[in-house]
């Protein structure tokens, strides 16, 4: 290759930008970036990550002309500073370090003071007139140039330097003074020739080509590559390597080094937020050897220090527009920057920084709503341990350990140390915590029953963290402190041993352990303004509407107070379930079929009777009236009806409730769905009733009674319940029921519109397959509205309309939309049913086992399954629209709060989402990112 034709290998800071973190890694372009805004960084080049690539394609040879270009940057750096590299008389020392395009914290290899040699060393003392530094400075780099480049185990180099602060009897390295070191240096240059076989490398230039190799040769060291498989970095990228010239923050008390936030990532309050160590090098910093000041202190004890720092982090947000974690190094009174990048930062933090950033006008209100992630608000409105209970916790000694934040929130529960024990404690009202060395697919039942997962071994992708994670449950994984003992159903954890049953409480989003149990608390929504703000902006952008599951007027109003603007499910049955009531909802199912069944036989007797011929007209009364008769007489009817009138006085009052606190907005309100089994004793349970009873010799009216109950349960059994007699199918068996329950919706909305009220009642039919099943029920049901509106002498506006949770139902939804002004896609059931698997037993059995090992990307309970269940959504859209162009069209099923699945009912374009009240403040934002991103896209493609 002819230098004509040479192919780039090494940048100088000055020649890259932000933009080449593929070339040239994140630290190379981020120093790169910020000598290209003038701001004060070390001169100094970039070798690039094909370089790295290369020296690996070549069998571990520099690329041809690779060594000449450093050479050349070199020549530039030392123009730049007035130094020169191996000239004892102004010598440049240089740090190398990696620098991959991803960040790999303490994965690769870093060498610093790189240049010294005994000659040089004499000109630097000559130099600083500080011979104690400049022996130090040799003696780390001897160190950690034997470590990392020829390879010598670290803990002989620690063990010269521990003896020396034995014979001299000081604890502290800074004890030691120049002689010491001197003498130090010494024995290390003895250790290397033992250890090597030749003497520590005197030539500069030398130093310079091993470094380079051995940061290029970090790249596959073992942990490196562990780390790359665990985040699934590819394995192909190669690294960075960063040459810069070195400025000491060890040069006496005008000298330091530190690392500092631009506005603390805890609270995002504007303030300078890090820690300072005078007359340091970074590396002291952060081995904690020395207690550092905080970056607040620093204001007082070197003004002018903190003048430069704050006038840098200003304009360092300005330039990144966003909140930046930089380290610093400050010599002889200057300030040089050594790293910049984004800071990570809490929830909390995160939504106060893109608001204040927003008003201070640094970014868009656009951008401010894209910064925040639905997860972070989720996590803002989890209930969490209460901070003083858990300050206190830790004050007393019960902070026992840490280990992975694996899957956020707050958990408390008996310790319990296998799954079966846990579903069984869990079973029986107990709240548990499951402790775990690894969790496996044998687990999972436990931990459905578990209020917590804590285990012992793994990371954020193992095992135990996607099912939590996937379940929404709390959980602290990879907490190797614990040591567990199954066979004694115990942990011990730094002395500490935790039995069966004792108390813990593990925090999922800190990844502490405590011991005993720490009340949690509800956050407040209305004191959290900066999350108000963003979501009011939020609202400004988004097309999909945001309403509310709920079935009781408490959840309604914490859904408007989040935000609701109508409710897209009211399940009627939670009603059903109170316990004043369960008595009448049995009476009611206990006679439905005999009632219905008499009730069908004298409509069918009055119907013979009025259509009979004149020579049949009185056989035909005569048998009427005998029906009749029957049906007056009869107990099954007097029961059911009157079952039915209590449960409507019931229904009035509780749809009342919902109405009030909606006020205008729309309610959806379902008809009972479930399988009416539900509300029935388990058929196990009874038979084991009955049978303890009989064999008592017990012979009363409370076993007849249990008999008669126990046949019923049995003659209502079903093999797959799921799949049999619920929904529609109720209502047309049974019409009194629903005809009880729209009798009861539309009372409450007239003897509410004579209050001067104004709801909006939306009824809706679930499970519909076939659009007859729509049309029998509608056409029953629109009579009894008329009737009551009659009544009443009001006129209601009401919406009657279906779910779509049944295949069938969205493949013919052309037809089904002739008899609904709406649809809610229920994507439970229609998930259920598309997949053919149940809910249930899919996530105890198999599920997570599918989604740990890719053959399901994600949980399609939890994330819409885009392209099976997303698309039947769309063809059942579209086809619904084609006839009844203004349908609305919203989703009820769990994924309206999820935030991917909101991106696909945006994209489809559906009127609303629906979901649980503490999901609306995420469905609000995630609905405006969705908003956002499509606008986005369209301006990208306006400009291609
Ligand atoms: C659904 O199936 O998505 C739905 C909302 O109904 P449920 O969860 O009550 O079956
Ligand atoms: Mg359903």
């Amino acid at each position: 290759m002819t230098q004509a034709t040479a192919h780039k290998w090494v940048y100088l800071f000055e020649e890259g930008n932000a933009q080449m973190r593929d070339l040239l890694g994140g630290k190379g372009a981020g120093l790169a970036e910020m000598t290209r805004v003038g701001l004060p960084v070390p001169p100094g080049f970039t070798i690039t990550t094909e370089a790295c690539v290369e020296y690996y394609r070549r069998g571990r040879q520099f690329p041809e002309g690779l060594w000449e270009q450093v050479l050349a940057a070199l020549r530039t750096v030392e123009a730049k500073t007035g130094k020169r590299f191996g000239d004892p008389n102004n010598p440049l020392l240089v740090s190398v370090r990696s620098g991959a395009k991803f960040s790999m914290p303490g994965m690769m290899d870093t060498v610093l003071n790189l240049g010294l040699n005994d000659e040089v060393l004499t000109g630097l003392i000559r130099l600083t007139g500080n011979p104690r530094f400049a022996y130090d400075a040799y003696r780390r780099f001897i160190q950690m140039f034997g470590r990392i480049v020829l390879g010598i185990d670290a803990r002989k180099f620690d063990e010269v330097f521990e003896a020396k602060k034995r014979e001299r009897g000081v604890e502290k390295d800074t004890d030691l003074t120049a002689d010491d070191l001197a003498d130090v240096v010494l024995k290390f240059k003895e250790l290397v020739r033992q250890e090597t076989g030749r003497d520590f490398p005197q030539d500069p230039y030398e130093q310079l080509r091993l470094a380079i190799q051995a940061v290029f040769e970090s790249w596959n060291n073992p942990r490196a590559i562990a780390y790359r498989e665990f985040y699934k970095i590819p394995h192909d990228l190669g690294t960075a390597v960063n040459v810069q010239t070195m400025v000491f923050g060890n040069m006496g008390e005008d000298s330091g080094s530190g690392v500092a936030f631009t506005r603390n990532p805890a609270t995002g309050e504007k303030e300078l937020y890090g820690e300072y160590l005078p007359n340091a090098q970074g590396e002291d910093v952060v081995a904690g050897i020395r207690t550092p000041l905080k970056i607040a202190e620093l204001k007082e004890r070197f003004p002018e220090i903190y003048r430069q720092l704050e006038e840098i982090a200003r304009r360092l947000e300005l330039h990144y527009k966003d909140v930046q974690d930089i380290e610093f190094t400050v010599e002889r009174g200057r300030l040089y920057m050594l790293q910049t990048r984004a800071a990570q930062r809490t929830a909390q933090a995160a939504v106060k920084i893109a608001v204040d950033l927003a008003l201070e006008g640094i970014i868009s209100r656009e951008e401010a709503i894209q910064r925040v992630k639905p997860a972070q608000v989720e996590e803002l409105l989890k209930p969490r341990f209460d901070p003083e209970a858990k300050a206190a916790a830790a004050a007393e000694g019960r902070l026992l350990a840490r280990g992975v934040n694996a899957s956020p929130g707050a958990a408390v529960g008996q310790a319990v140390f296998d799954a079966d024990t846990a579903a069984a404690w869990g079973q029986a009202g107990k709240d548990v915590i499951l402790v775990r060395t690894e969790t496996n697919p044998d687990d999972v039942h436990g931990m459905i029953a578990a209020r917590g997962v804590l285990t012992a071994r793994g990371g954020a992708t193992s095992h135990a963290a996607v099912v939590a994670r996937g379940l929404g449950k709390p959980a602290v994984v990879g907490c190797e402190a614990l040591v567990i003992d199954e066979r004694s159903r115990s942990f011990t954890v730094n002395g500490v041993v935790v039995k069966e049953g004792d108390y813990i409480s593990i925090d999922g989003t800190t990844g502490e352990v405590f011991l005993g149990s720490i009340p949690t608390v509800e956050q407040s929504f209305a004191e959290q303004t900066e999350l108000r703000t963003l979501l009011e902006w939020a609202d400004g952008f988004r097309r999909l509407g945001v309403w509310a599951n709920a079935d009781y007027p408490r959840d309604a109003a914490k859904a408007v107070e989040f935000g609701a603007e109508g409710i897209g499910l009211t399940r009627t049955e939670h009603m059903f379930f109170e316990t004043e009531r369960l008595p009448f909802v049995h009476e009611m199912i206990l006679y439905a079929r005999e009632a219905t069944a008499l009730e069908r036989e004298l409509q069918r007797a009055r119907a013979a009777f009025e259509s009979a011929e004149p020579a049949r007209k009185a056989e035909a009364e005569a048998e009427y009236r005998k029906v009749e008769e029957r049906y007056r007489q009869s107990e099954a009817v007097r029961r059911y009806y009157g079952a039915l009138a209590e449960l409507e006085k019931f229904q009035v009052e509780d749809f009342k409730g919902l109405f009030r606190v909606m006020g205008h907005r729309p309610v959806v309100i379902r008809l009972l769905d479930p399988p009416l089994h539900e509300f029935l004793p388990r058929y196990e349970d009874l038979l084991v009733e009955v049978t303890e009873m009989r064999a008592r010799g017990v012979r009363d009216e409370g076993l007849a009674e249990k008999e008669r109950l126990l046949e019923l349960v049995e003659s209502m059994r079903e093999f797959n319940p799921m799949l049999g007699l619920r929904g529609c199918r109720l209502g047309i068996l049974f019409p009194a029921i629903y005809e009880m329950q729209v009798r009861a919706i539309f009372r409450a909305v007239c003897d509410l519109k004579a209050e001067g009220l104004d709801p909006h009642p939306e009824i809706m039919i679930p499970l519909v397959g076939h659009i007859n099943e729509l049309a029998v029920v509608r056409e029953q049901l629109e009579r009894v509205a008329r009737q009551v509106m009659a009544e009443k002498g009001q006129q209601v506006s009401y919406k009657f309309g279906t779910m779509i949770e049944v295949p069938r139902a969205a493949l013919t939804a052309d037809q089904i939309a002739r008899y609904a002004e709406f649809f809610s896609f229920g994507t439970n059931d229609l998930t259920q049913m598309v997949f053919g698997m149940s809910r249930d037993d899919a996530e105890a059995k198999f599920l997570f086992y599918y989604v740990e090992q890719g053959i399901l990307p994600a949980n399609p309970f939890q994330t819409l399954d885009a392209d099976g269940v997303g698309r039947l959504m769309e063809m059942g859209f579209k086809l619904g629209r084609e006839t009844r162009p203004d349908l609305e069209v919203g989703i009820c099923g769990e994924h309206g709060g999820d935030p991917e699945s909101i991106f696909l009912c945006h994209r489809i374009g559906l009127n609303y989402v629906s979901a649980s009240p503490y999901r609306i403040p995420v469905a609000r934002l995630a609905a405006a990112q969705a908003a956002l991103a499509e606008a986005t896209a369209a301006a990208a493609q306006r400009y291609a």
